[in-house]
């Protein structure tokens, strides 16, 4: 079965708001095991939905739309299914009743021009709205299911939860789930890594890919399996094979970050940090200031400072922050590279790190963050 999305709202073309609605579908639909080939983004228009909708035919079996289901003559996404489909919009008096319900339920009357909501495509089946006043739809024809949802995200994700997903994985018994999970490494290049697990990248099921970020590459596997306890066990095979080969770059899975793994290494010694840094508008406290019990504090000096240089004004805030490690960075840009210096400073000695890296000037203080805190885990 192939699904597609059809985001419908003039303000989404205009570039006005994010579409967060088609993310969240298409994850959703990933999690329950339904391949979604394609979205379309297309303004409230009735004509061009229509024609969106009929070209989505030729292709999937069900489409989803969210938006245009309001009750003013701007929403048009009901004309337009019923139009795609070659139905008649009808009258349903129950789904009527339920959105007056709704409006007296907030101490409020439904204006006439609500009545408009209770339109559907003939013999669709609505889908109440119990947080909101645009009721979803489920038409189902013999060309294909057309599936339409409120636009307001919080409304759109309430239908599809309670209603929607229930109603795919029993009309086409999908028993499948998919379960990915996110291996994270630093200090490792996207193509070192791509040379490395090539193999993995190649396989079908689970699926590997890479994701580069400022400093740090994202390995993301998914797995399709009949059970939780399958996939999760294809996943852990993958990673296993993961760590054998990146060893110690990779700093965690999921939701651990960097800066946690760097803190989790301070913090086992019992050690304290604190951190000087010139030439990278702070970036490096800015991101170790959420974990107080473990960071002293920070300095920024001035930028266009040698490592030495830093280094020696060190000396003046030893006695201010009371921490056994001590970070400094120094970032500066040169013809077409930026140039890290690392100074670490523990009860251990001292060491000492010189790179160099390209990229955009948006993400360089971000990524020398990323490289200092990198150095960090690794070093303690
Ligand atoms: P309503 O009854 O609230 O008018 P509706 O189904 O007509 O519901 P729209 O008017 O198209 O929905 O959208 C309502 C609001 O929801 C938009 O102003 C926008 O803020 C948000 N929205 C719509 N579509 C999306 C989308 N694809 N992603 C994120 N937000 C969206
Ligand atoms: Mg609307």
């Amino acid at each position: 079965m192939k699904a597609e999305i059809i985001t419908i709202g003039t303000e989404l073309l205009l570039g006005e708001i994010a579409d967060t609605n088609t993310c969240v579908i298409a994850r959703a639909l990933r999690d329950i095991g339904v391949n979604l080939f394609r979205t379309t983004t297309i303004g409230d228009n009735p004509e061009r939905i229509t024609h969106a909708i009929r070209e989505s035919i030729h292709r999937a079996q069900v489409i989803i739309t969210t938006g245009g289901l309001g009750p003013t003559v701007d929403d048009p996404t009901r004309a337009a299914v019923a139009c795609a489909l070659d139905l008649s919009l009808e009258f349903k008096p129950d789904l009527w009743i339920e959105i007056q319900r709704y409006f007296n339920r907030l101490g409020r009357t439904a204006m006439p021009n609500n009545r408009r909501q209770a339109y559907l495509p003939h013999g669709a089946i609505p889908i109440p709205n119990t947080v909101g006043t645009a009721p979803g739809f489920i038409a189902e024809t013999d060309q294909a299911i057309v599936i339409s949802l409120p636009g307001v995200p919080a409304e759109m994700q309430v239908l599809l939860v309670k209603s929607v997903l229930p109603y795919l994985q029993s009309k086409f018994k999908l028993h499948e789930v998919i379960k990915s999970r996110i291996v994270r490494t630093a200090g490792i290049g996207e193509s070192i890594i791509d040379n490395r697990i090539d193999d993995l990248e190649h396989l079908e099921n689970p699926t590997v890919g890479l994701a580069a970020h400022a400093g740090c590459v994202d390995i993301r596997i998914a797995a399709k399996a009949d059970n939780e306890d399958q996939a999760k066990s294809m996943l852990d095979t993958i990673e296993t094979l993961l760590r054998e080969r990146l060893g110690d770059k990779i700093y965690g899975v999921n939701d651990e970050s960097l800066k946690k793994a760097a803190i989790d290494a301070v913090t086992k010694r019992d050690w304290h940090l604190a951190v000087i840094e010139s030439g990278t508008s702070g970036a490096l406290a800015a991101a170790l200031s959420t974990d107080p019990d473990s960071f002293s504090g920070g300095v920024i000096l001035r930028k266009g400072l040698s490592l030495e240089q830093l280094d020696t004004n060190l000396g003046k805030f030893r006695a201010i922050f009371a921490a056994e490690v001590w970070i400094g960075i120094v970032l500066n840009h040169s013809k077409k590279e930026y140039e890290l210096g690392i100074i670490l400073h523990s009860p251990d000695g001292t060491l000492r790190q010189d790179s160099s890296f390209g990229g955009p000037p948006e993400s360089a203080n971000h990524r020398a963050a990323n490289i200092a805190l990198d150095f960090l885990r690794r070093k303690i």
